[in-house]
């Protein structure tokens, strides 16, 4: 597999996007930041699959992959300010950043800072995925307490486990929903999570393929945001492990039908998982709205690492690193 296409922005003209031009990001207390649109090729324009969700007081993070602890940096949250990390399922790429953002966000300087334990919340095999990093890094752990006189309680975890669909978090005015979705016959469990907070609601379809649940569950959403995979026909057809990992994933044209049905204020797309061959590049941007054109007229923006939307009444898009 090659590179990413290029980066590109791609607005839709529609009514339901407005544009800010001068409010700035106190203006709502319910956003989403696209922290990594990735998948596991290293790419500096796009880290691993990440979403943060800030509603109200608290600071919600959607998958820890590759980089989170700079994307946050580049926002000014402290990875210590992170209220709860939610994870959808235990690919790599989805979870590469938690041992960063876990023992980076308990060092003292100011990125850091963490006095509570890390709140994981996750389908089946979250706790000992979290078990097993207090092994891998019980030296470092033990150095710094002794050392550093860290506060112990900082980086204690909290590890809570799912198994089955319902509403995993409440807090605050703040409730979070996981749904399953359909990954594959062999990568079990996998999640999707809706967020609720105010009346409003943020949709986070996680890895999946076309999925009757991300309808459901995405109903009504102000936000969906969701995963995409796309490959050339010509590079689909010749490539075995290109249909495979296409199989796993939602096209274009099925998430327009996706997007169709549930009827978001908005949609984007994250965790772009464009595929190309030696000879055959990666499809753009452009093509993936096109395709999705097929089966979907309303809003849509394929999304970029730090993108970034107010919730509230519309739904406000910043482009990366816009006020
Ligand atoms: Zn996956
Ligand atoms: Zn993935």
């Amino acid at each position: 597999m090659r590179k990413f296409a290029r980066l590109a922005i791609v607005m839709v003209a529609s009514t339901h996007l407005l544009f800010a031009a001068a409010p700035g990001r106190a203006d709502s207390d319910f956003k989403v930041t696209l922290l990594g649109t990735g998948t596991p090729i290293p790419n500096k324009d796009r880290f691993g699959p990440s979403t943060l969700v800030e509603a109200g007081d608290l600071k919600l993070l959607f998958d820890a992959g590759r980089g989170v602890p700079i994307r946050l940096q580049q926002i000014n949250l402290p990875s210590g300010k992170i209220s709860a990390l939610f994870l959808t399922h235990y690919h790599s790429d989805h979870t590469s950043g938690i041992a960063d953002i876990w023992l980076t966000g308990w060092l003292p300087p100011p990125f850091g800072r963490r006095n509570t334990p890390f709140r994981v919340i996750g389908p089946v095999g979250a706790k000992t995925l979290m078990s097993n990093l207090e092994k891998a890094y019980a030296l470092d752990i033990k150095i710094r307490l002794d050392d550093e006189k860290l506060p112990p309680e900082g980086i204690a975890t909290a590890v809570d486990e799912f198994d089955r669909d319902g509403v995993v978090f409440e807090k605050n005015g703040v409730k979070v929903i996981a749904f399953t979705v359909d990954h594959g016959a062999a990568i079990k469990p996998a999640v999707g999570y809706r967020i609720e907070y105010k009346g409003h609601a943020v949709v986070i379809s996680g890895d999946t393929r076309y999925d009757q649940n991300v309808i459901k569950y995405g109903t009504g959403a102000d936000l969906l945001v969701h995963e995409v995979g796309s490959a050339r026909p010509e590079l689909l057809a010749a490539s075995v492990p290109v249909q495979r990992i296409i199989a796993h994933h939602t096209t274009p044209r099925e998430a327009g039908m996706v997007f169709a049905q549930a009827k978001p204020k908005m949609a984007v797309y994250s965790h772009l998982v464009f595929l190309a061959g030696e000879t055959i590049a990666e499809q753009t941007p452009e093509d993936i709205i096109a395709e999705t054109r097929q089966s979907y007229d309303g809003p849509l923006m394929v999304g970029e690492d730090l993108m970034s939307f107010d919730i509230g009444d519309t739904v406000t898009v910043r482009p990366r690193g816009a006020p």
